[in-house]
């Protein structure tokens, strides 16, 4: 069974973890700027044409300026918040969302006890498409990781859209390519890879998609997404945090040294990012 909404609030609380919330190096030089903004509240009033909104997520920043002209109309801007369900098992996708700095987490239940993620999506991504493609209802949980913004728009408008002349259909398609390259090294990774090189990967996956070394998340939420026991994140962390490759307190990791930690990370690190970086050209 998939977790209910309360239960998975609890994935990305604020409560402190226990033996860490004295002193923290973050908490000293204070909460960054993308951890102290106000909660989002929902959806947006749909962008006006003339609107000049800063587009961040990837895709719809590659297109060409006339072809972007053409979608705008169709693309609204939300406000997604933390822990709210993108599509939950058996939805139907209505909407394609293209983050910008929203995190979007794709989760598996596991015997019905447990969760694992499968793929996250951030400002390269566009959720809800490989299931729209499939034809089928979603199988899996879509929630919202970290909050953010995103454009969102119709799928029968985004379709009409892709048929046209342009970039998009084939970006699209590339983009699914991706996404199933991540899916897929993600089952290698849970199989093969030691915790603790699976916890680098995660961190570094992750600051690549908020764009900060600077993240949210507490080891009970990392548990839940690497499909592990909280000790064994709690010991990996540890490790991670003696060698002053990370520093962390009360929901909050920060990456002190990115080459050590990926250095740390196993090789599925490298390509599933080599397929992301790659896509967009
Ligand atoms: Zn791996």
């Amino acid at each position: 069974m998939i977790p209910s909404i309360p239960e998975l609030a609890l994935m990305r609380g604020l409560r402190p973890d226990p033996g860490n919330n004295r002193g923290c190096a973050i908490e000293r030089r204070g909460a960054p700027e993308r951890m102290s903004r106000p909660p989002a509240r929902g959806l947006l009033a749909p962008m006006p044409a003339s609107n000049p909104v800063l587009v961040r997520n990837r895709i719809l920043s590659t297109l060409a300026k006339t072809e972007y002209r053409r979608l705008r109309p169709g693309l609204e801007q939300v406000a997604l918040q933390e822990n709210e369900v993108l599509y939950a098992p058996g939805d139907v996708v209505r909407y394609i969302y293209f983050p910008d700095d929203a995190v979007v987490s794709l989760l598996f239940d596991v015997d019905g006890h447990r969760t694992v993620e499968v793929a996250m999506e951030g400002n390269e991504g566009a959720v809800g498409l490989a299931i729209y493609l499939a034809g089928v209802n979603s199988c899996n949980l879509s929630i919202v990781r970290d909050p953010g913004t995103a454009m969102r728009m119709e799928v029968n408008v985004l379709t009409k859209c892709a048929n046209q002349r342009g970039r998009l259909q084939d970006l699209l398609r590339r983009y699914v390519h991706a996404l199933v390259t991540q899916v897929a090294q993600a089952g290698v990774c849970n199989r093969f890879h030691s915790i603790e090189a699976r916890l680098a990967r995660w961190l570094l996956m992750t600051q690549d998609r908020v764009g900060s070394h600077e993240l949210r998340a507490t080891q009970e939420s990392i548990a839940r997404m690497l499909g592990v026991r909280r000790s064994s994140v709690t010991a990996a962390a540890g490790r991670f945090h003696e060698q002053h490759m990370i520093d962390y307190c009360r929901g909050r990791i920060e990456i002190l040294d990115q080459r050590r930690l990926r250095a740390a990370s196993c090789s599925c690190y490298g390509i599933i990012k080599r397929q992301y970086d790659s896509f967009l050209n």
